[in-house]
């Protein structure tokens, strides 16, 4: 570079580029529209990277995840529902096959497996891969109605459809049927699979099932919005590929459909154009904001763009998690009100982290600035990648930023929408390093390895040299092709400048005073910032490089004092990873009682063997216990804190991420009690773990936690679903004692579930082998939000028993037992 070209401008011409674009496009499988976003990703077919981090993660996916979802989709009947529905429309399908799926979305989890497979052969051609598919996509065709109706859960029982499909298509679409998300996956599937072989067989199928959409709804047809989105999404990317614009007019159409007055849930409770908080399931609304985004970039419609500017705001000020997460209540996989941001029952959904990095993604190729980047950089490195296991197996569905030690991954899920979404997503990962504007290109992540991307008539290589994000020296190599002029800009994260987020959400407690620098060529250059980013404008030669020194001191991060959860504690994070720390790391293997004293000298340390390879945090903590006496006993301990991303790869174990710095907040592990000391045991009625994963454990009742009110979703024991029922839960104790009294807190969740106080309950003791009532007055009291105290003759025994019966209709459950 020609030193004297270096200078800083305020860029950003919004070029209408005739250069083919989308996220997963290939420039042979898409028609320029007319319109498009004024920056362009440069597509992951461009870029590969080759860096200890990302790299493996993306093999792994390849090798491992995809084979290993593709197997979970045969092994529960996902595939088979397929096979059904194709012998139904035969009629040769018998009564035993004529078995609805246990949820209607189920059609998804293979489009989302398929779409990224898709994405891994665009970049490694695997012919058994590819022909696995190829039979896949028979059977899909198959399955597929005459018209081009496609939804097993109707098609193989037409007479008997899912409870959730209605007795006639679309009618119960807005509510609980799915139709349309199903159709959603199948559109990014089918556009995958195209543009990485270019078979049109999966597109076919899909382009049948949109044109009987584009036949059935719009103006003057039926109006229809979808209940769960992402057909949004779906239908633009079949209008990038055919540039037939009824598959635009229709996401339009359908966004436009959508409210006032309908439920939050599904963010129909406004005109889309109207909605100011983002509210309602949180994966829906992403999904919804990012084809907003889609629909406003090829229309040129302002009032999209700013209705989810404004959510985006809202979201970024007041409802994001320290690790990108987002959606704090499992009260409908919701996003919580402003500043309800609850740790341990922080449900974050994997998928709408994903659903979270699409959008911010969208609002950066709108707009140009990089703190969209900035969200979706913590979000990918923290609160996504949380939401997949190391070895690629096993996978979390929420991602709280607390556990009591109970909370573990899981291989896959009833409702199994993440570990598809997961497939998709990690094989896209190189898609969201660079982005181009006509004569500008975006630095936008920084990781090692190669691209060669087409920019304005020449194809510019770029070579990046770096060991982020445990490191922040980057070094970016340039060869233009032919020596040429036009702009680069790099990203200074906001985490380097001072700024966690774009908000006064979090803010960093210290001030480490390292600067930020930035060379060309071994030249320092001055750093203005125009939106997050240094830009270098000139003449550039082949054999130029840009150097990048990001400072990563060990940080401490604070909240916004209306984040009731965060007082009093800290977060650490080096430069884009947010820490943890895991019980298995603690010398007492309890990290929920701990204080960091705000003089605790923090270093890090890089640990190969680790975790695949981390950055860990070290330091001295102390470990708080009430003693016999109930006075607090604090003893200094070794701490370690991990990646937040790498926690529960070893087993089940507490964690934290926001700890205590001061007394107020500090957690000391309660003095043991006989009930603590107990082995717990439950009745087996009710589920013990969801569709979405959420376990349920009878040792929440004695361990030693206060709930805030019996509604207090944090550790509790129930046996919902079951209703009206006498169900019980059993103390064994260490060694015969003589017990005189009980107190028992009950669970109910009034407003938000099925669980009550139950209609009465007793407590038997073991005598022998048999199970007698103790002698007690009363009163066996069923109040909510205290504890109710039951006296009786003492008894000297091994095992005691509360057995409770439910009111009619209703379920019960039980926050804490204590045994005197
Ligand atoms: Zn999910």
């Amino acid at each position: 570079m020609k030193s004297p070209g270096i200078r800083l401008t305020a860029v950003l011409a919004v070029v209408l580029c005739s250069q083919l674009t989308g996220q997963q496009s290939s420039a042979s499988n898409t028609v320029a529209p007319p319109r498009d976003y004024p920056i362009k990703p440069v597509p992951f077919t461009a870029v590969h990277l080759t860096d200890a981090f990302w790299a493996p993660r993306i093999e792994t996916n390849r090798k491992v995840t995809i084979p290993f979802a593709f197997q979970k989709c045969e092994e529960t009947g996902r595939v088979a529902n397929f096979v059904h529905a194709a012998e139904a429309l035969r009629g040769q399908i018998s009564n035993q096959d004529r078995k609805i799926p246990p949820y209607p979305f189920d059609d998804t989890d293979i489009y989302k497996v398929i779409e990224g497979a898709s994405y891994t052969l665009s970049v490694k051609p695997d012919p058994v891969l590819e022909s696995y598919i190829d039979g896949l996509i028979l059977k899909i065709g198959a399955a597929q109605e005459k018209d081009g109706y496609l939804y097993t859960a109707r098609t193989i029982d037409p007479a008997h459809p899912h409870q959730w499909s209605g007795a006639h298509r679309w009618e119960e679409e807005e509510v609980l049927s799915h139709e349309l998300y199903n159709l959603g996956h199948l559109y990014e599937a089918a556009v995958a699979y195209y543009q990485a072989t270019g078979k049109r067989s999966l597109l076919e199928i899909a382009l049948k099932t949109a044109n009987l959409l584009c036949d059935t709804f719009g103006p003057g047809k039926k109006t229809i919005w979808p209940g769960h989105q992402i057909v949004e999404m779906g239908l633009v990317k079949l209008y990038r590929v055919t540039g037939d614009e009824r598959y635009l007019n229709l996401a339009k159409f359908m966004l436009d459909a959508r409210g006032p007055g309908g439920s939050s849930y599904n963010q129909a409770n406004l005109k889309v154009v109207d909605q100011t908080e983002a509210v309602g399931h949180a994966v829906r609304a992403t999904y919804m904001y990012s084809g907003m985004a889609d629909v406003a970039a090829m229309t040129g419609d302002t009032a999209y763009v700013h209705a989810i500017d404004t959510i985006w705001e809202n979201v970024v000020r007041k409802k994001l998690y320290i690790s990108g997460g987002i959606g704090a209540t499992g009260a409908g996989e919701a996003f919580g009100a402003n500043y309800e941001l609850p740790n341990l029952t922080a449900y974050n959904e994997t998928c709408a982290s994903i659903g979270n990095d699409f959008w911010n993604e969208r609002l950066f190729l709108l707009h140009g600035d990089s703190k969209y980047i900035d969200v979706m950089e913590r979000t990918l490195y923290n609160g996504l990648i949380s939401g997949v296991s190391l070895d690629g197996k096993s996978f979390f569905y929420q991602n709280p930023l607390e556990s009591n030690g109970r909370k573990a991954r899981s291989p896959w899920f009833g409702v199994a929408c993440c570990p598809g979404n997961i497939t998709r997503f990690m094989a896209s990962v190189p898609g969201y390093v660079y982005a181009v504007a006509g004569d500008t290109l975006y630095v936008n992540l920084f990781a090692g390895g190669n691209a060669e991307i087409p920019m304005g008539g020449r194809t510019l290589k770029i070579v990046q040299e770096t060991r982020y994000p445990w490191e922040g020296n980057v070094r970016i190599s340039i060869d233009p092709g032919k020596p040429g002029s036009f702009a680069i800009k790099v990203r200074i994260p906001g985490w380097a400048r001072g700024e966690p987020v774009p908000s006064d959400l979090y803010r960093f407690v210290d001030d480490p005073h390292e600067p930020v620098c930035v060379r060309v060529n071994g030249r320092n250059v001055p750093i203005h910032l125009d939106e997050g980013y240094v830009t270098l404008n000139g003449e550039w030669k082949r054999g130029d490089a840009i150097t990048l020194d990001l400072p990563m001191p060990v940080r401490r991060i604070a909240a916004n004092s209306q984040v009731a959860a965060d007082r009093g504690r800290v977060a650490l994070e080096r430069g884009p990873i947010v820490y943890a720390a895991e019980g298995v790391d603690s010398p007492t293997h309890r990290v929920r009682n701990l204080l960091l004293p705000e003089d605790a000298k923090l270093t890090a340390a890089y640990r190969p063997d680790l975790l695949n390879g981390v950055e860990v945090i070290e330091g001295r903590a102390l470990s708080l216990a009430y003693d016999a006496q109930g006075k607090v006993v604090r003893s200094a301990v070794r701490f370690t804190a991990i990646p937040y991303y790498a926690w529960a790869n070893r087993g089940r174990d507490e964690m934290v991420v926001w700890i205590p710095d001061s007394a107020s907040a500090a957690k000391p592990v309660p003095s043991p009690t006989l009930a603590m000391a107990s082995k717990v045991t439950a009745s087996s009625g009710g589920g013990r773990v969801t569709g979405e994963g959420m376990e349920k454990h009878p040792e929440a009742v004695n361990d030693g936690d206060e709930p805030s009110s019996s509604s207090d979703p944090a550790s509790y024991f129930d046996w919902w679903p079951e209703k009206g029922k006498t169900e019980w839960i059993e103390y064994d104790f260490p060694k015969t004692s003589t017990v005189s009294g009980v107190q028992v807190y009950w669970f109910d969740d009034t407003g938000r579930g099925e669980v009550r106080v139950p209609a009465s309950w007793r407590v038997l003791y073991k005598d022998g082998d048999a199970w007698k009532p103790v002698r007690s007055a009363g009163p066996w009291g069923v109040e909510r939000d205290k504890y109710n105290a039951v006296a009786f003759r003492a008894v000297t025994t091994s095992s005691l028993r509360l057995e409770l019966t439910m009111q009619v209709g209703w379920s019960a459950g039980v926050q804490k037992w204590k045994v005197e």
